[in-house]
């Protein structure tokens, strides 16, 4: 039997990278799983406090990240839906599984790389703004090792962007193997499922990707937003002035992004929606990714709004998944610290 895990953070409301490359996929995970196979989808408040958060917004987020899971088609019947800070295990498992793994492979993490790149100052590279980059922000994939390890899980899904952090989880697995179990293997190491969707970039500036806490707000389209809204979006998108429509993600990565968006709304190849557009403009592109997104996105969005007024039920939701997933860490936990000489 497998254990599936993956978390989202609670960082804003889920946009459409979330929602094409981990969301949908965890859905039709649910639906696939066999009857022994255990499903865990998490809100990791944790990870959201490695940038600064406003403590009134981040609570109303972390609900909001019930509700949409729920909308989505998450079934708290089928699969533990909970947040990771009701889960003390996490905390303790990171610190244990952190005395194994180098500060030097941390530091080579790409999303490490990129923010210290933030922090250097431009003019002269050896300055650095030390106070953006706290200790979080360096150790936080040691703490995904544990939100994953801690269910023993031995499937991932998660959009391609978490590979490196998968591959970590996968060593530090390893290492406490190695150092604690080495007759029987006690963590099996996680494999990573990405998603058949491409990763979707953002709207205003397709050299990064759609992300919830990027500044500008028009970079992303979110899950709950209206028609008028995704319309507006969607027309503001970066694209080029290069006549007709082809899929060429390198240099055209604006309209390959809208591609890209268009084909996971449809279920199509990206190729196969340029090949349709051949001979069209942007104007037709765009219109028909609004129309293709405002589909996609009309149900969870109802279904949320739904939701949201039953904060009584999104607690309970959360206090259940709460209490199933410390039985399962806590047992796992147990034997850590047993092999660890910590019991
Ligand atoms: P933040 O912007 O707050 O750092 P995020 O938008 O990157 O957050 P996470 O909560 O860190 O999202 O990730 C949730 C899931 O969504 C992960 O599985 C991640 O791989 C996936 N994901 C995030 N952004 C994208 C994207 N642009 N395209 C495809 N998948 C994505």
């Amino acid at each position: 039997p497998r254990v599936i895990f993956s978390g989202i953070q609670p960082t804003g409301i889920p946009h459409l990278g979330n929602y094409f490359g981990a969301l949908v996929n965890w859905v039709k995970l649910q639906a696939e799983a066999g009857a022994d196979d255990k499903l865990l989808f998490s809100v990791v408040g944790w990870h959201a406090l490695t940038l600064p958060q406003d403590p009134r917004k981040l609570a109303a987020a972390r609900s909001d990240m019930i509700a949409l899971l729920l909308a989505v088609g998450i079934d708290p019947k089928r699969s533990v839906i909970f947040h990771q800070d009701h889960v003390q295990a996490h905390t303790e498992l990171s610190w244990i599984l952190g005395c194994l793994i180098s500060v030097g492979r941390l530091q080579r993490m790409t999303t490490w790389k990129s923010r210290l790149a933030v922090a250097r100052n431009a003019n002269d590279e050896s300055e650095i703004d030390d106070s953006v980059l706290n200790t979080g922000l360096l150790t936080y994939p040691v703490l995904q090792a544990a939100d994953i390890l801690a269910y023993k899980s031995t499937h991932v899904p998660v959009g391609d962007d978490q590979q490196q952090h998968i591959e970590l989880a996968r060593d530090i697995a390893d290492a406490f193997n190695r150092a604690y179990s080495k007759k029987r293997r006690f963590f099996s190491l996680p494999d990573l499922m990405t998603t058949p969707s491409k990763r979707i970039l953002s709207l205003t500036d397709p050299s990064a990707k759609m992300s919830k806490s990027a500044f500008d707000p028009k970079s992303r389209i979110e899950l709950t937003h209206t028609a008028a809204e995704i319309t507006t979006r969607i027309r503001g998108a970066t694209t080029d002035s290069i006549q007709g429509i082809t899929y060429d993600p390198v240099a055209r990565p604006g309209t390959s992004n809208l591609l890209t968006i268009l084909a996971a709304c449809t279920g199509e190849s990206a190729e196969a929606c340029a090949a349709r557009f051949a001979s069209r403009d942007h104007g037709a592109l765009k219109a028909a990714v609004t129309e293709a997104v405002e589909a996609a996105l009309a149900q969870p969005r109802k279904e949320f709004t739904r939701l949201r007024a039953e904060q009584t039920y999104l607690a309970d939701v959360a206090a259940e998944g709460a209490v199933k997933a410390r039985e399962m860490a806590d047992a796992t936990l147990r034997e850590v610290r047993k092999l660890t000489g910590l019991a």
